[in-house]
Parts: structure tokens; sequence; C-alpha cells
């Protein structure tokens, strides 16, 4: 089987709201879409999507994805895509790094070996059941009364673990959300305090040794380095996100003691390819692992959900839907939605999301 064309389509996905990180140092609004459509030979057309969390999350953005993919298309057409590690492999001497640009490609050909050998991605990724997902809320920063009512708004939706992003310059600020939050969480629900790499070394430890802080705390600052001094200095376990960006990033995170578990993100990773070495690490050294896309429409959405449902129990917390962030909906009922606090994989051969194109539009770039 080879892929005989590749199409690309931007997409401009508008938040519901508008969403503050980093003790509100970044804000967004609307997530720039770019979604692959993969033909072969064989008459089999697989789908993938790429979105960065806008352009100030991550070293990604979603024109540099298009770019990339202008890149890469003329290497990738030919290949098979029921290899989607063949077909990484040739992307990764193309395009040396880069990974966002690559995750859209290599969930597409995941999505064309899932139709053609005729099984879910749940069960090709390593998955022996359409396994339910517990999925998290996530709490934009605020005063701490603003993010307990937007934990109470997200209960009332049926979810039971919460991220909730702190970390700002007002220390005494950070201590009163994590303190109100740890006190007025409901006692069977859970939370990870998300610092998003806002604090240096000496605030985190002088915050996380002051609060009663309840649960995970992560990403507490910018540097793999810094939150493995941190990590040492406190009692919380620690989760990494953003400063993990390749495999060997995960070694050092284990080598380091930086942390008790990751995040594991197609896009920051460089799709289902990637991202599955890195959780079958976590699985082997007992890491607990947060499964999600770092942005995007359901169809994102859907392909880690793939991955965090084949991943065991005990390795597996809950995993964020950014699509229930947005205003529109590029498949509608289709993929993981949230069934009151759980969501469960589609079990159709494949990705199981075909985007609806009167939503989409036409490509903005066909290559052949
Ligand atoms: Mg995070």
């Amino acid at each position: 089987m080879k892929i005989t064309r590749i199409s690309v389509y931007q997409v401009d996905l508008p938040l519901e709201h508008p969403y503050w990180l980093s003790g509100g140092r970044l804000k967004f609004e609307m997530l720039d879409a770019t979604l692959i459509k993969i033909e072969t030979d064989a008459g089999i057309v697989g789908w993938g999507e790429g979105t960065p969390w806008g352009h100030t999350y991550l070293p990604a953005h979603g024109s540099g994805i298009r770019a990339g993919i202008a890149l890469l298309a003329p290497d990738v057409i030919g290949l098979d895509p029921r290899s989607p590690e063949g077909v990484m492999r040739v992307m990764d001497v193309q395009l040396p790094g880069h990974p966002y640009v690559k995750s859209a490609i290599d969930v597409a050909c995941w999505d064309v070996l899932g139709q053609s050998a005729g099984m879910p991605l749940w069960q090709l990724l390593g998955g022996n059941e359409a396994a339910k997902v517990l999925v998290n809320s996530s709490i934009s920063t605020g005063t701490p009364e603003q993010m307990l009512a937007r934990i109470q708004a997200a209960a009332d939706k049926g979810y039971t673990v919460h991220s909730a992003k702190v970390g700002g310059t007002d220390v005494a600020l950070d201590i009163d959300r994590i303190e109100a939050i740890s006190a007025g969480l409901p006692k069977d629900h859970k939370v990870t305090f998300d610092v998003n790499r806002a604090w240096q070394p000496g605030v985190a430890v002088q915050v996380l040794n002051t609060v009663k802080a309840r649960d995970w705390v992560e990403q507490p600052c910018q540097t793999l380095e810094e939150c493995a001094h941190v990590a040492t200095r406190v009692s919380n376990p620690i989760m990494l996100d953003e400063c993990m960006s390749d495999f060997g990033d995960h070694l050092r995170a284990w080598s380091t003691h930086a942390c008790e578990g990751v995040k594991i993100k197609p896009n920051r990773l460089g799709g289902l390819t990637k991202a599955r070495q890195a959780r079958d690490f976590g699985v082997s050294v007992g890491w607990q692992m947060h499964v999600e896309d770092v942005g995007g429409s359901v169809l994102a959405d859907t392909a880690a959900l793939h991955l965090a449902a084949s991943t065991p129990a005990p390795n597996r917390l809950a995993s964020w839907l950014c699509h229930d962030h947005l205003r529109i909906d590029l498949a509608r009922t289709q993929g993981v939605r949230n069934l009151g606090g759980h969501v469960v994989p589609p079990s159709a051969p494949g990705l199981g999301v075909i985007p609806d194109l009167e939503v989409v539009g036409d490509p903005v770039a066909v290559y052949t």
C-alpha cells in the first residue's frame, strides 16, 4: 500500500471562553488547527490533526505545521502508511526535530493501519478492551473564589478530577489559591495544581512547603533541571509536562528523580508513534500518566484517548478533552465524548473519526 495524496486543511478553533495560564501571563482565545487527509492506492483514507495550544505554550505554531508538511510531503508520498514507524524514520531524516510538525501525518498513518487491520487504535496500541478513561476538567487561573466556582461548574458536568492552573508572581495569592482549592474540593475529587513553569525554584520550594496541597503539582518551573531540583525538596508528587519534548527528556527525568509522572501528548512528542514509546517507558518505570493532546478538535482528542485507553489502569490518570472548550465541533457525535466524567474510545477500525467537510472547508494544500 502506498500514500498517493496528502491534503492539508486549516481550521480556526475558537475557545468558548478566554483561557489564562501561568498565573495569567498567557492568554488563549483561538487555536490554529491543521487537519491531514492521507489517501492511498488501496482506497483507504486516514485522518490526523495537529493543533498547538496557541503559539506561546510550547515551541510550536499552526503555520509551522503546514510549512513543515510542505517540506515532508514529497518524501512521505509513496511510503506505506501501515508502518508509522517507517514513515517517522523518513520524516526524522528529512526534518530533524520539529516533532509537532509530524504528529498529524503520523496519526493519519495509524488511522490507515487500523482500518487495514480491522482494529481500533486502542487495540493496536496495546489495549485489551475499550477501557473507560476518566476525564479531568481544566480550571483557568483566577481568584480562589472564581476557581472554586469553575470547579463546581465542572463537577456539575460530572468531572471528579481537576487541573487547576496556578503559578504567578504573587506568591501569597498562589498560596491562597492552593489552600482554598485543597480545602474546598469535595473529598472524593482529585486535583493537580498546574504551575505551567511559572515559578523560580526558590518560589516553588517556598510555596509547596507552606501549603497543604492535595495531590499532584505539575511543571513547577521552566526546565527539567529546575523541576528536578524542586522535586527533591517538596513532598508532593511532581508531574512533568512542557519540558518533555523527546524520549531523552523522559530518560533524564527518570535518572534525576525529577517526577513521579508525566503528561503524554502526541502533538508535543511527534504523534502516536513517539507518544507510545514514552508511555511504554513510563509504564516500565512506574510513572502515572495523563495521556491527552496539547489541544485540538475531537479528532486530536480521540487519537490521544485511544492511547490513554490502551495504558494499564494503574499507570493511567485522567485525560483532558480540549474539544469541550471549543465553540465549534468538527465531527459532531463522533469520537470521544464526555459521558459524565469519563469517555470510551471508539471501537470502529482505525481512529474512528471522520471530520465534517462542511465545517472543515476546502484544503489549503494538496500534495500528490
Ligand atoms: Mg500542564
